[in-house]
């Protein structure tokens, strides 16, 4: 069985040298953030089950009915022509990541990203049920093929296969409501084929996604993570080693050192401990910045590997030198569900799960040491100097954010719980009879609500003009249509050209008034009284 390799600012983890996939086994860990998370995951997960079938005036929380263009949220009931709302929305959201990216760093990732909380949450406890701890698990991928290993396997992936077609349905009920779809699910495939590949192609995609993929999806496609690095400065909450206080790290003697007088002990450098360059206090700052592959970090105040050996070599062969609190134990590197190991730096790869916090903190505890060895601080903060959390990049996302939410209010409070559209008659712009002048329309009438609404149609700016037509309300039924035919009559005496006139929409309540502009089309009027002329000289 391969032991688990040492991460490397120089090559992703999860590469091999020959180019192929190493998988990643994160040891479990428990502790205060890990249990928070779980809590959060549990909170996520309940919402997502749930809010198909919580049911707020007739319809689902969320019903995003996209064959009836009508889309629900928590009560309130958005048409097809409400979409250019999606605007805010999406701005909104962008906005947000980047104040609270500026502010909390990768907080979304490792807290609240769907890809985190299936994958830590649902599939690895699956397969930490299935097929044991970490060490069993790799022991396991490296043992032969025996018949126990193929029914663990196969039970792994058949629960993966359950879990990602429960996803995906429950994906697919936002879009179409439980009954509808528990109505899908008992006919047969051919009746709804389009559904039906829906469905395959995104349990596919889940499957692929948490049994195999995994981790690279938030290393190499996640576009969050590539920004995460303009997003951030050196005053964001981040997951960081405090390298002033954990170097030099090295393996203590237990036996001849106590709590107090750990600091006081014989370095004992681990072989291949790469993230365990020893540095003594005051000597050189190790990587506290965000590294770019393959590059030292070059800004003030981060230091390198570089800088960390030649701090080593500084020291040359002493034997016995002032140890940090870091014991080289490699428990932070064995429970990243990414491979890194944050002593060397905050890099692209950690998705902020915080995971290596828990861990440090059991060996600090063991130890009897403070905890926050690792922890969540700025990059600042981990240098040993103050953070500053009110800074102008802060206070510039803040107004956007703030001036966006004041729009987004206004646009939202301008949607009105109807629509209606006025076109005239095709082909007829306009009757001409022996005593008036006759536009006829079409008018459609859209009730956006959840309830039956009548509808009262009238007409203004129409002087001597008579309306035809929607003599009495209309009932429109819940989100329903209704479209008939509106007349305006001009006599002939009234005329004096075209003009335009208000078709005027509102509910018999009164709670809402809307208006538009219609032109009234008729002939030219001098030829209107010439035609009139001339068939008065008619005997
Ligand atoms: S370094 Fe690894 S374990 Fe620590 S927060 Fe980042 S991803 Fe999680
Ligand atoms: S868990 Fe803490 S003590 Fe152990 S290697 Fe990581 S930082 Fe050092």
């Amino acid at each position: 069985m391969l032991p688990p390799t040492q991460p490397s600012l120089d090559s992703v983890s999860t590469i091999r040298d020959d180019g192929s996939r190493r998988y990643l086994f994160p040891a479990d860990v428990s502790g205060r953030f890990t249990r928070a998370r779980a809590w959060a995951a549990l909170v996520l997960i309940a919402i997502y089950l749930l809010l198909p079938w919580i049911k707020i005036g007739g319809y689902p929380a969320v019903f995003l009915d996209v064959a009836e263009r009508r889309f629900h949220f928590f009560g309130w009931t958005l048409a097809a022509q409400d979409l250019w709302l999606m605007f805010f929305l999406i701005t909104g959201l962008g906005f947000s990541l980047f104040f609270v990216t500026a502010l909390l760093g990768r907080v979304w990732c490792g807290w609240a990203c769907p890809q985190t909380v299936f994958l830590d949450h649902v599939y690895r406890k699956i397969e930490r049920w299935i097929e044991g701890d970490a060490v069993a698990r790799r022991a396991l991928d490296a043992a032969p093929w025996t018949t126990t290993k193929i029914g663990q396997r196969v039970a792994k992936h058949v629960a993966y296969l359950v879990v990602s077609a429960a996803i995906a349905h429950l994906f697919l009920a936002y879009f179409v409501s439980i009954p509808a779809l528990w109505r899908m699910m008992r006919a047969a495939p051919v009746e709804h084929w389009g559904a039906f590949a829906f469905m395959a192609v995104f349990s596919g995609g889940l499957y692929f996604n948490f049994a195999w993929f995994r981790e690279q999806l938030c290393i190499v496609i996640c576009p969050y993570g590539r920004l995460q690095s303009v997003l951030i400065d050196d005053d964001s909450l981040v997951i960081g080693y405090d390298a002033q206080r954990g170097e030099p790290r090295g393996k203590m003697h237990r036996e001849t050192c106590g709590a107090e007088g750990a600091n006081q002990v014989l370095s004992e450098r681990l072989p291949g401990d790469m993230g365990g360059t020893p540095m003594p206090r005051g000597t050189g700052v190790p990587p506290v910045g965000l590294n770019a592959r393959s590059k030292p970090d070059l800004r003030p105040g981060a230091g390198s590997p570089n800088s960390a050996a030649t701090g080593m070599a500084a020291i040359g062969s002493a034997a016995l030198q002032r140890l940090g609190d870091c014991i080289a134990c490699n428990r932070c590197v064995q429970v990243c569900p990414t491979g890194i190991d944050i002593r060397q730096g905050l890099q692209i790869e950690c998705i902020g799960c915080a995971a290596c916090i828990d861990a440090c903190d059991e060996v600090m505890t063991r130890l009897h040491r403070p905890r926050g060895l690792v922890r969540y601080d700025s990059l600042r903060g981990l240098a040993g100097r103050a953070t500053r959390w009110f800074r102008p990049r802060i206070a510039l996302y803040g107004v956007l954010l703030a001036v966006g939410a004041a729009v987004a209010t206004w646009a939202f409070s301008t949607v009105k719980p109807a629509y209606f559209s006025v076109t005239r008659m095709t082909g007829m712009p306009y009757v001409v009879t022996p005593d008036a002048i006759r536009n006829q329309f079409f008018v459609r009438l859209v009730n956006t609500r959840a309830t039956a609404t009548a509808f009262v149609v009238t007409t203004a700016n129409a002087t001597g003009a008579r309306q035809m037509g929607f003599d009495a309300p209309v009932s429109v039924p819940p989100l329903g249509e209704e479209v008939r035919p509106l007349m305006l009559v001009q006599p002939r005496a009234n005329y004096s050209g075209p003009f335009r006139f208000n078709v005027v929409v509102r509910d018999a309540a009164g709670t809402f008034e809307l208006r538009r502009e219609v032109e009234f089309l008729g002939p030219d009027v001098r030829l209107l009284q010439e035609d009139d002329h001339e068939k008065s000289r008619r005997p």
